[in-house]
């Protein structure tokens, strides 16, 4: 039996009372200072556990917070995002409940149980005089539910230090994440003519025709197969309904599992022309986080952790997903990175999501494990 889990099983509640206060702290992306009170809160409880705590100041986001511990020359690094896609007052409305071994709360999945799992890992560690051989570092960002526009130099600047990147995004079922598909961000702009929908309308250009079209085609690039899909998420055009309508918008999803189908993609949206040589179209964007494709290196990564994991009596799987986290933009630059080592549980982004209470314990025991193993 470990040492470590016997430990953190020992220390439920307490994690939940930790996850019950990080819940109860809203922190959407765009509101900066709810998102600082949560980093107020890690940065505090890290320090208590010994980390030197950085804070890296942000104007337009909430701080990024880098908490280090332990010295030596080789370097893990842990990744988590405090950011969640609730708005403020959500967890007033609906909060942190606990039902048998479950609780909801906004945010109790994605991803406040893998800071949570982070954390003790980091206290189990120093409570029984286990150091690892690695110096820690746990990178904490602001942005992550935006693709991490203003904390991705960071992550790709520890990454590259490290021997392993272990992101504590939440798993499906206790399934590890060893793969997850690049995304894309576009927007298209379509400029017509306006004109009276009456008296002139063979005058007119209509944008919201054009965009129409360039829909259909944007579309039709899906393809399952290749995993490829491309989807038309917002849009926007026109103003009156008796005008014919001079500007229409839309934001475009891309996801790919290869580099390749990346660039391919992007160059095949980009040549996009109007059908209506009277229109124009302005499009900007491109790949937002690459994908992470599987490789040798990181299967090595997942296998060793499996093994860490069955000494814990846990069985542990290989599992890809469509969603993005940070671990791609470490995956991409070719540093072992393994995700889904957070809370267990389900329904992220959703009213329904929930968190398995008993994985809190288990899961933060196979991080501060498999930290100890990679020394090894
Ligand atoms: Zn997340």
């Amino acid at each position: 039996m470990s040492r470590i889990l016997d430990y953190l099983v020992g220390r439920q509640e307490a994690m939940v009372d930790t996850l019950r206060q990080l819940v109860s702290l809203d922190s959407p992306s765009d509101e900066r200072d709810a998102v600082n009170r949560v980093a107020d809160f890690m940065g505090q409880a890290l320090e208590a556990e010994g980390a030197h705590v950085e804070r890296v100041p942000q104007l337009a986001w909430g701080d990024h917070m880098r908490a280090t511990c332990g010295g030596g020359d080789r370097q893990i690094l842990l990744l988590g995002h405090m950011d969640t896609v609730w708005a403020l007052d959500e967890a007033r409305e609906r909060p942190f409940t606990v039902a048998g071994t479950r609780a909801t709360g906004p945010g109790v999945f994605d991803m406040k149980g893998g800071l949570v799992i982070g954390l003790y890992a980091i206290e189990a560690l120093r409570v029984l005089d286990s150091p690892p051989a690695h110096r820690l570092v746990f990178i904490l960002n602001s942005d992550e539910e935006w693709g991490s526009p203003t904390s991705r130099p960071l992550i790709e600047e520890s990454g590259r230090q490290s021997d392993a990147v272990l992101v504590l995004e939440p798993s499906r079922e206790g399934a590890l994440v060893t793969w997850r598909k690049g995304v894309g961000r576009f927007e298209m702009e379509v400029q017509g003519v306006a004109s009276h929908a009456g008296a002139a309308h063979e005058r007119g250009v209509s944008a919201v025709q054009e965009l129409a079209q360039q829909i259909l085609a944007l579309e039709a690039m899906t393809d399952y197969g290749r995993g490829t899909s491309v989807n038309v998420g917002v849009v926007q055009g026109g103003n009156k309904v008796n005008v014919r309508p001079a500007s229409a918008w839309a934001e475009i999803d891309v996801r790919v599992t290869t580099a390749h189908e990346g660039r391919r993609m992007e160059k095949a949206i980009r040549s996009l022309r109007p059908a209506n040589r009277n229109a124009t179209l302005v499009i900007s964007g491109g790949m937002n986080r690459p994908p992470w494709e599987m490789s040798p290196q990181g299967d090595n990564l997942f296998q060793r952790a499996q093994r860490v994991g069955a000494d814990l009596g846990l069985d542990l799987w290989p599992a890809g997903t469509g969603g993005a986290s940070d671990g791609n933009f470490t995956a991409a630059l070719g540093v072992p990175t393994l995700d889904g080592l957070g809370v267990v549980g389900e329904d992220a982004h959703a009213l329904t999501e929930w968190a398995d209470l008993r994985s809190l314990p288990r899961r933060s025991a196979l991080l501060a494990e498999l930290i100890l193993d990679l020394g090894r």
